[in-house]
């Protein structure tokens, strides 16, 4: 695993690489813009050019972080529309910066086939305005608070089976989230069960990247609330799995907590988990 964080981007997009380094980071996450709003001024030139210059220099790989206003789930047609704007501004971004995904939450509606229909329509939409596009939108698996949708495997397999590009879309396990929603990988036993799962429904290979977090509530309780890895109820030992999984050698595997202070010893700590052959 290509173990980073979620780097800030005060100061501007490529600020974010110098950043990760100090971290000690194989690899990073960013906001392309403010995710709390729906809009941001367009990406400037220099800003796009000093982004590129600093995957270069760092040769750090980068993932993208979408907004949280966004419900491609939504059936209201005002929201609606907003969202895959919104979305697709965010992959035009992403293209333009060559980061490879861009993470976004599926959505959120009371009906579960209707919603999961719904996000799949919203993501046509999105690769009918983008075409040609390299940067993939990874749907990320959610804890299930209330109404939101992607906290089964089976939510996020039937959105891909009903994208037209299914090429174009790829998937974010959140360790804290895949926890909040009862996938129990706090055992090697149960980490090989999920992962199993996973296979089986939305299969490895979809898998681009891991959000690593380890989570405050019980196993199960659909809340979403990230602790620092190590230190909340999952436990060392699905991290200990996840950094030595060869299938997730080459994988972005970021952190997310509140916490970038601590970042850089929260990576040695992952780092150190891995086994010496
Ligand atoms: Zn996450």
């Amino acid at each position: 695993m290509l173990i980073g964080a979620h780097e800030s981007i005060a100061g501007g997009v490529s600020q974010a690489f110098a950043r990760a380094e100090e971290h000690g980071a194989r690899s990073l996450q960013l906001f392309t813009k403010s995710a709390r709003c729906w809009k941001a001024p367009a990406l400037a030139d220099p800003e796009r050019r000093a982004f590129r210059k600093e995957a270069r220099r760092t040769g750090l790989p980068s993932i993208a972080h979408g907004s949280y206003l966004v419900n491609l789930g939504s059936e209201d047609a005002a929201l609606r529309e907003r969202s895959v704007a919104c979305v697709t501004e965010e992959l035009t971004r992403c293209e333009r910066l060559g980061v490879s995904c861009l993470v976004i939450h599926p959505g959120a509606h009371p009906d579960e086939r209707r919603g999961l229909k719904l996000v799949a329509q919203a993501l046509n939409e999105v690769h009918r305005r983008t075409p040609r596009f390299r940067s993939r939108v990874c749907l990320e698996i959610t804890a299930g608070q209330g109404n939101c949708l992607g906290w089964r495997f089976w939510h996020l397999a039937e959105i891909l089976s009903q994208v037209e590009r299914e090429d174009r879309v790829g998937v974010c396990l959140d360790t804290c989230h895949l926890f909040a929603a009862g996938y129990d990988l706090s055992t090697e036993h149960g980490y090989e069960a999920v992962m199993a799962e996973c296979d089986a429904t939305v299969g490895l290979e979809r898998v681009r990247c891991f959000h690593l977090n380890d989570c405050k509530k019980p196993l199960g309780c659909r809340v979403d609330r990230h602790e620092e890895v190590g230190k909340g109820t999952i436990g060392r030992m699905a991290f200990r799995c996840l950094v030595n999984d060869p299938r997730f050698v080459n994988t972005i595997g970021v952190l997310e907590t509140p916490f970038p202070e601590r970042y850089g010893e929260a990576i040695r700590l992952l780092e150190s988990l891995r086994q010496r052959r």
